[in-house]
């Protein structure tokens, strides 16, 4: 730890997204993981010295300035109370949440940092601004958003779908249909296609490795820590259109 680090709760730690923050946390002297928190507070090899807690437990907490949270809607409203209480900021790629929950963010926003994304990668980032473009250059066309996960993924469709389906809608005025597909260890595939008569156009992100998110969100956390309250976005932030 170095005295300028910035402090960070990893929240999910024991899934797939939370693994993969830790281990790369671990390599950048910007950052310190003070504490690791996961549903049942298992040991996690990833964790190396840093405490894990359960859920149940995670007001125990030593002090951070950033909350990571990449784990399930049933867990989300925690995270969101405990960086309520300690007014730290908080960085979630959780998807699948409720429009309560959606609305807590929003509200939360007036008293932490929050930044929400479907998305951490650059890529879609810049193909959400390309499919806006598209749309609105094609409106009469039919729209549809494609997807393809692993088997485990729980919502569909997937939380950067319906991301790329809003940029369908601000560029052309209607959002387009969706078609989700779950099979083996896919880590995320997205193809929005725009089908006109006797042609079709494809965008499309294939997602090989889930670092590219966790590292998104690590450069969000960095970004947010000692920031005022509010909501920031991640597009921006990634297409470097928003102050560090
Ligand atoms: P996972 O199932 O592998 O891990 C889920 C984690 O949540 C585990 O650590 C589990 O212990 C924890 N958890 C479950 N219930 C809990 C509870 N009640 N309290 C506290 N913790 C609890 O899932 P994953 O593949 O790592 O994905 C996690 C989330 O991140 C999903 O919503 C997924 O869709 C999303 N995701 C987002 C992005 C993005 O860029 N925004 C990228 C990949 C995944």
């Amino acid at each position: 730890m170095t005295d300028q680090s910035t402090r960070l709760l990893i929240h999910g730690a024991s899934g797939r997204m939370g693994r993969a923050l830790l281990r790369l946390a671990a390599q950048d002297p910007r950052l310190t993981v003070v504490a690791a928190v996961s549903a049942r507070g298992e040991p996690i090899a990833e964790a190396g010295d840093c405490p894990v807690l359960p859920s149940s437990r995670m007001d125990q907490a030593p002090a951070y300035d950033v909350a990571i949270d990449f784990s399930l809607p049933e867990a989300f409203n925690g995270v969101l109370e405990q960086c309520l209480a300690r007014r730290s900021a908080l960085v979630s790629g959780t998807t699948g949440l409720a429009d309560r929950q959606r609305a807590a963010l929003d509200a939360a926003a007036a008293r932490i940092p929050v930044l929400w994304a479907a998305n951490f990668s650059l890529g879609v980032a810049v193909l959400a601004e390309l499919v806006r473009q598209a749309a609105a250059a094609l409106p009469g066309w039919d729209a549809d958003v494609v997807e393809a996960h692993h088997v485990h993924k729980k919502d569909a469709p997937s939380g950067t779908a319906l991301h790329l389906g809003a940029a369908v809608e601000a560029g052309r005025g209607r959002g387009p249909h969706y078609a989700s597909l779950r099979a083996g260890d896919i880590v995320g595939e997205h193809t929005v296609q725009l089908s006109g008569p006797g042609e079709r156009l494809e965008l499309v992100h294939r997602a090989t490795n889930r670092d590219i998110f966790a590292r998104g969100a690590l450069e969000a956390a960095l970004r947010l820590a000692g920031r005022g309250p509010g909501r920031c976005d991640l597009g921006r932030l990634l297409l470097d259109r928003e102050p560090a």
